[in-house]
């Protein structure tokens, strides 16, 4: 079994735990009395890694929308500088 304190890893026969020393004779009591607090963080987290991915998501569509317009702006502001003899550089 694991430590609820520490997360060592302990075999079950052990009654404390070989890293911090505490009981393991009360791990399931700790268990059931923490569980609703370890689901708790769990979902948290959970939920930030979605939103995380939805903002991700969102990120890189904008991004994948955004990169092709852009060149197609710039390609017809090319287009144009070349209509406009006194935008070209190479003729100053
Ligand atoms: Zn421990």
């Amino acid at each position: 079994m694991f430590c609820p304190r520490c997360g060592a890893e302990n075999k079950s026969e052990q009654k404390y735990c070989r890293q911090c020393g505490l009981s393991l004779a009360v791990t399931p009591l700790a268990l059931t009395g923490q569980l609703d607090e370890v689901l708790g963080e769990l979902k948290k987290g959970e939920k930030s890694i979605q939103k995380g991915a939805t903002l991700l998501g969102v990120f890189l569509l904008v991004t994948l929308v955004t990169i092709p317009l852009s060149g197609a702006y710039s390609m017809v502001r090319l287009k144009a500088a070349k209509n406009v003899p006194s935008l070209q550089p190479n003729t100053i």
